[in-house]
């Protein structure tokens, strides 16, 4: 294996690169390390013993899981969409369905997953299909409540598009639900967040529901 001398870098660039990561990556460091201790703490406290072989590594592991799980507080919506807006005369409704979705209700940090319905009906402009998973991302990778991830999701395409309307439907299951037996094993919830003529048209929004429930398609 041949590795890169250090010799063979200048000294001086080197030095800044190092001096410019150190404090980012320290706090880094300190933040996971911090982590780690409080979910050390957590197996104690439901009666585990953190030492013993299969738990050595699991608030290292958890640590890092439940950061990439909420790594959409990093994210910004507008970012995401970035330079993927296209102007475009298309006046009909524009729908990606089934879009994957995984979150953590925030009332119990227990995940809940699903699908996501998007719609939206163009004024002049058009957004590039992939972005619109991407900008769910951006909200379910956080703490969320369903009623508001999808609020947040037409939200944000709202100010970026400044559609005739968009409509959002969520279909999930909770496993705060599930597993705690609150309600039966297999209730889905469906919420919808309706903005323009989605809410005030009366055509637009059944059409767009409809197009959201084909005869209640499960997962
Ligand atoms: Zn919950």
């Amino acid at each position: 294996m041949i590795r890169p001398s250090r010799d063979l870098i200048d000294p001086a660039l080197l030095r800044a690169a190092t001096e410019l990561d150190s404090d980012e990556l320290s706090t880094h460091t300190d933040h996971m390390r911090e982590f780690e201790q409080v979910v050390r703490r957590q197996l104690e406290l439901i009666g585990e013993d953190p030492e013993r072989e299969g738990l050595q590594k699991t608030p290292s592991r958890v640590a890092k899981a439940l950061s990439w799980l909420t790594r959409g507080y990093e994210l910004d919506p507008a970012e995401v969409i970035g330079d993927a807006l296209f102007a475009e005369n298309h006046e009909n409704m524009v729908m990606v369905r089934d879009i994957e979705l995984y979150s953590m209700c925030e009332h119990h940090m227990l995940p809940f997953f699903g699908r996501a319905h998007v719609a939206y009906i163009p004024d002049g402009k058009i957004v590039g299909l992939s972005k619109i998973p991407r900008v769910v991302e951006v909200f379910a990778r956080r703490l969320q409540v369903q009623e508001r991830l999808g609020e947040q999701v037409a939200d944000a395409l709202e100010d970026v598009l400044k559609p005739k309307g968009v409509g959002v439907v969520i279909e999930a299951v909770h496993l705060c639900m599930m597993m705690r037996g609150v309600e039966k094993q297999n209730s889905r919830t469906i919420t919808s967040s309706l903005r323009g003529v989605f809410k005030d048209d009366a055509r637009t929004r059944s059409e767009f529901l409809r197009l959201a429930h084909p005869n209640g398609a499960g997962y």
